[in-house]
């Protein structure tokens, strides 16, 4: 193989929030069907590869001590995937700098697998197409293919199949961060334990939620926030029922837990009432950490290369 690239390469990839999660019945493998609308946001990991002896991964930033650094961790699965489709025994040194909260329900893990993906890409000069990146980071785990496009997307299957999803202008939003991680498998056994024997519909999305994107609609897009693991992830963690009751008492427009959470997103009406309620939300101490972003925004690309997205 021929190596076009010695300097590193580092890409840039954004946290999502689900705008809606609607969760099937429990199949037979074990997985449920999901039908979600993913939304990217401002917060961003860097991965950056260089050429080295052996493999590595090493982390710093946000949540640094919860990143594995051995065969499990994302960036060096997606990596060592690419390497093998290529056919080298070449090896990398991988560095991430996060921001997106570990096991926050902000798929930071996946976001690393989707950065490091175009970044051996573009390092190795591999010339995969879009659509072959795309099944790679389908195989590496079911939310590293929005990862990889970004912007607002209709996922369905297990979340890798997606549709982008037509938006118009910026939503501005606050997330309440909680340190203590809640485990994405126990909030689905636990949504799978409140429902009991009950029947439960094939997910479909909301045609109200995707007119409120389309039209730009802030308030309509804040009555529509909806998320099935809501419930779990509330009962896991009671704290976060306050969080949102806070939020939504101090201005914000909507809530929802991010994912399996334990992230709350509060939709907010415009950049100052996002900055206000940050201010409200770090001085009641009901969250471990606040943050704001905007969204929707570019998908993992690599830096200062926004123009092949
Ligand atoms: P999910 O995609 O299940 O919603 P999440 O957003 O809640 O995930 P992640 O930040 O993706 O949470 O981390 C989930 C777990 O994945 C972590 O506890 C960590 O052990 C593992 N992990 C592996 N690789 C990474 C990585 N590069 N960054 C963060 N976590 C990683």
């Amino acid at each position: 193989m021929e190596v076009t690239s010695t300097a590193p390469v580092t890409a840039r990839v954004p946290a999502k929030v689900n705008l809606e999660l609607r969760v099937g019945p429990l199949e037979d493998d074990g997985f449920h069907s999901l039908s979600t609308v993913f939304h990217a946001v401002d917060i961003h990991d860097e991965v950056s590869v260089r050429a080295a002896d052996q493999w590595s991964v090493t982390t710093t930033g946000v949540g640094e001590d919860l990143v594995p650094d051995d065969d499990t961790n994302l960036a060096l699965r997606a990596a060592r995937l690419l390497a093998t489709r290529v056919g080298t025994d070449d090896c990398l040194a991988i560095e991430v700098v996060k921001r997106i909260p570990v096991a926050g329900g902000m798929a930071g893990g996946s976001a690393d697998a989707a950065a490091a993906l175009v970044a051996v890409d573009a390092f190795w000069a591999t010339g995969f197409s879009p659509r072959e990146l795309q099944d790679m980071a389908a195989r590496l785990g079911s939310d590293v293919p929005f990862a990889l496009e970004g912007g607002t997307a209709l996922g369905s299957g297990r979340g890798e199949h997606l549709v982008p999803v037509l938006t118009r202008g910026t939503f501005n939003w606050v997330f309440a961060l909680h340190h203590e991680g809640l485990s994405t498998p126990a909030v689905y056994a636990e949504c799978d334990r409140l429902r009991g024997n009950r029947a439960v519909p094939e997910p479909a999305p909301n045609a109200a939620l995707m007119a409120a994107l389309r039209a730009g609609d802030v308030d309509a897009l804040a009555a529509n926030l909806y998320n099935d693991l809501q419930d779990a992830a509330c009962t896991l963690m009671p704290r976060l029922t306050e969080t949102m009751t806070t939020g939504l008492a101090s201005g914000a427009l909507g809530a929802i837990v991010s994912g399996s959470g334990p992230t709350v997103a509060f939709l907010c009406a415009d950049r100052t009432s996002a900055l206000d309620l940050m201010v409200t939300l770090s001085a009641s101490n009901i969250c471990d950490e606040v943050v704001s972003a905007s969204g929707p925004v570019h998908g993992a690309h690599l830096m200062h290369d926004l123009r092949r997205r």
